[in-house]
């Protein structure tokens, strides 16, 4: 291969491909949609916030992707959003289960209500074994695919987030690996990304903290010190997980935290 075929290859990644993404419509999963479209996919985004959704595909121009109405906890919304992408673009390649929820951390266990509890494991957790089940589905007699889902440091952390989250997330870790074992003998590959803070819309949920405040403490506890994680990081990440390039990662973890999570606190 020459070389202005391999930068060719290289400048367009996923041409002809078709991929999901749910919660597209904001933050790391609108990124992603951006990077995937700008690499040549054909995206579909699947969100519950619709009138967002619509116009970040019109913001992301001539090949924009679609979008369609999906809450991630409901299993006919979800086999609905697998079957319009196979329907418009002949093929699911690519499964991003992006979407996900944070709550306020309440430190003390007795503090946490069941309803809160319940309500970030029903969107992290069954949105993600949904988005799992059913890019299955078509994936199995297509004999491949790659399904991709948004984990956290808080998946091999403790005590940086709620009890909710972080139980929500080191459970996407065990669907992450034990999918993985089961669907390699189709050619699926299922693996998850597991960043450390990104300044999004749901860092603000918290209500009272700027933009610039959370950049300054995300900033302050980074392990790089200088850098700050964007949400592109992970969209690029996840365009890896994507490709051939990682053709032989499957049940992994990528870790994408500047090492935040593998420091020991008498060396900072
Ligand atoms: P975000 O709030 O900007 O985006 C999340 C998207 O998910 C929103 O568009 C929202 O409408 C959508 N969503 C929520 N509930 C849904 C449902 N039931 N059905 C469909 N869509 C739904 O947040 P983000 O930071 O981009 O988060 C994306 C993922 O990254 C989440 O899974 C989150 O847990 C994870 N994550 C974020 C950070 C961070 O610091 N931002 C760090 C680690 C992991």
């Amino acid at each position: 291969m020459g070389s202005s075929s391999l930068f060719s290859s290289l400048a367009r990644r996923l041409e002809g491909k078709v991929a999901l993404i749910t919660g597209g419509a904001s933050g790391i999963g609108e990124c992603t949609a951006k990077l995937f479209t700008q690499h040549g996919a054909k995206v579909m985004i699947a969100d519950i916030q619709d009138e967002l959704g619509h116009s970040v595909c019109k913001d992301i121009g001539p090949e924009s992707p679609s979008y369609i109405h999906c809450d991630v906890t409901d299993e006919n919304q979800i086999q609905k959003a697998i079957a319009t992408t196979v329907a418009n673009y002949g093929k699911l390649d690519i499964m991003f289960n992006n979407a996900g929820i944070i709550d306020k951390p309440k430190p003390r266990i007795l503090d946490n209500d069941q309803s809160d509890f319940e309500q970030v494991l029903k969107v992290n957790v069954t949105g993600t074994f949904l988005g799992i089940k059913h890019a299955a589905r078509v994936m199995i007699p297509a004999r491949q695919g790659s399904i991709i889902s948004t984990c956290s440091i808080s998946s091999i952390t403790a005590g940086l987030a709620s009890h909710a989250y972080t139980s929500s997330k080191h459970a996407i870790l065990g669907l992450t690996k034990n999918t993985a074992v089961e669907l390699g003998k189709f050619g699926i590959r299922v693996n998850c990304i597991s960043p450390y803070g990104v300044v999004t819309p749901m860092c603000r949920k918290y209500g009272t903290v700027e933009d610039e405040v959370l950049r300054e403490h995300l900033h302050s506890v980074a392990n790089l010190k200088g850098l700050i994680l964007e949400a592109e990081d992970i969209a690029k990440a996840a365009l890896y997980l994507s490709t051939d390039d990682s053709r032989y990662l499957s049940g992994h973890n990528l870790v994408v935290d500047g090492g935040f999570s593998i420091v020991n606190p008498s060396f900072a």
